[in-house]
């Protein structure tokens, strides 16, 4: 099917970031996104019960439609935790999910997410992302950010189609992918990026018979494995080419608020698209709470185009029917009670520690590593993404020096190849930092040393 172009409504511009000159925006329009959607998605129907559970909250409305089983029935009366005090280290703060928050927690709940927390991060995006509560774009929460991005790329991508893929790329979405057998058109990188020049040269050379790629999966800050994080300039190239190519960009960004660069944040795309573009629709963000409150809260959300969070939504109603009530209730008791400039607080502690965990194990690689390995420094997440260097100059294979020669040596890493993919071969490595203690980071740098020199020898 050859992809429309859109015909738009106006609407007004947010904050712009710093730089950026505000426009009048045109919003994509509902009928947009057919185009966009899978013939599974397509074939979805809502949910003939949860379609329904908005009418449960009309006044005076007796309802008799859920199965939902009465709250009165469980065990569980009070939940009390105690979390830190962003502002003020000596104190904890005791916060308590009951009566109401507690009884709405053990229930089911809209497909979407819960309100208090779907009301929270609408605030956080227009605190973070300039993007005010309107019209045409909304939020859904998953259970994790990769729980969202399996339903959108089952939503919006049909067996063997095409999809842009930053090369290297986050290992969790190639068997997604692949699942589907998509060819995956890798779009190279480099430390400022997705290399427009890659991107653009493949849309221009696209056979005027085979339909474009319809999505770009990117991770723009500390990206993973590369620990690159994109430029102000290339964002925005990306952008314009999505437009002019009209396909979706799919901005995983769960780093977003581990950046711990000196130079001022870059706008998401998610913000970028408004201010700069002049043209919102385009762009489905995910974020993440994994990095920056709990990983095992199971807390993801998507943001972008009512029609798209609505294909999502319909797959979680036909699968897991929502993410937990629970864990969104204890996310929101704690949000509400820090605030927007607690949450700031939080994510400044946050990323000066992954800052730190940088500069230590980039020392170790400069001690252990100097002459054998070239990186990057990221300045965002929790990688390094190093290559190693072969005697002879010649293109080295990762694969059997870090699975073999540093695993026997007790050091074990990520092969590139993991994140390529078609797995070709290459010499670079992922070492993740977030974990290693100081002593440790530098026993495991000797011990890598060690494995590059004896793989030289052989
Ligand atoms: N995207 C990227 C780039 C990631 O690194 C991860 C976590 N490894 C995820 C998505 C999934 O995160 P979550 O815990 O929110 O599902």
């Amino acid at each position: 099917m050859a992809q429309q172009t859109p015909s738009s409504n106006t609407t007004t511009g947010s904050s712009a970031p710093d730089g950026l000159a505000q426009k009048s925006v045109e919003r994509l329009p509902e009928s947009f996104y057919t185009q966009f959607l899978s013939i599974s998605a397509l074939k979805r129907k809502p949910s003939p019960i949860r379609g329904l559970f908005p009418l449960e909250k009309t006044p005076g409305l007796i309802s008799l439609l859920a199965g939902k089983p009465n709250p009165s029935t469980f065990p569980f009366t009070s939940l009390s935790f105690k979390a830190r005090s962003p502002t003020n280290p000596d104190e904890e703060l005791d916060l308590t999910v009951d009566g109401d928050e507690l009884r709405a927690g053990l229930q089911y709940s809209d497909t979407a997410g819960t309100k208090p927390l779907i009301d929270w991060l609408f605030g956080l995006q227009e605190r973070y992302h300039g993007r005010v509560r309107g019209e045409g774009w909304r939020i859904s929460v998953g259970s994790g950010s990769q729980d969202l991005i399996y339903k959108a790329v089952e939503a919006f991508v049909n067996p063997g189609d095409p999809v842009l893929v930053e090369s290297p790329v986050y290992a969790g979405t190639i068997p997604m992918f692949e699942n589907l057998n998509c060819e995956q058109l890798e779009v190279e990188t480099d430390a400022h990026g997705i290399c427009s020049t890659s991107l653009r040269s493949i849309l221009e050379n696209w056979p005027a018979e085979k339909p474009k790629p319809k999505v770009l999966y990117t991770v723009p800050y500390g990206c993973n494995p590369t620990g690159m994080t994109a430029t102000l300039e290339r964002r925005k190239e990306v952008l314009q080419l999505a437009k002019e190519h009209n396909f979706l960009i799919l901005e995983d960004d769960p780093y977003f608020y581990l950046y711990y660069g000196t130079a001022p944040r870059y706008p998401s795309y998610f913000n970028l698209e408004e201010t700069y573009l002049g043209e919102t629709g385009r762009v489905l963000r995910f974020d993440s709470f994994s990095k920056i409150l709990s990983a095992g809260i199971r807390i993801g959300f998507a943001t972008g185009p009512t029609p798209l969070l609505n294909a999502i939504d319909m797959h979680t109603a036909t699968s897991n029917l929502q993410s937990s009530s629970l864990t969104q209730a204890i996310a929101a008791t704690l949000l509400n009670a820090w605030g927007y400039d607690g949450f700031q607080a939080h994510i400044d502690q946050v990323s000066a520690f992954y800052r730190e965990k940088r500069d230590i194990f980039e020392k170790g690689m400069k001690k252990h590593l100097a002459g054998l390995a070239e990186w990057d420094t990221p300045e965002a997440g929790m990688f390094f993404w190093f290559k190693l260097l072969t005697k002879d100059g010649s293109e080295g294979d990762s694969k059997a020096i870090i699975e073999t020669t540093a695993f026997n040596r007790g050091v074990l890493a990520l092969p590139g190849t993991a994140f390529l993919p078609n797995g070709r071969k290459t010499a670079y490595v992922r070492a993740s930092f977030s974990l290693t203690p100081e002593e440790d980071v530098d026993v495991a740098l000797g011990r890598l040393r060690e494995a590059i020199l004896d793989a030289q020898k052989e």
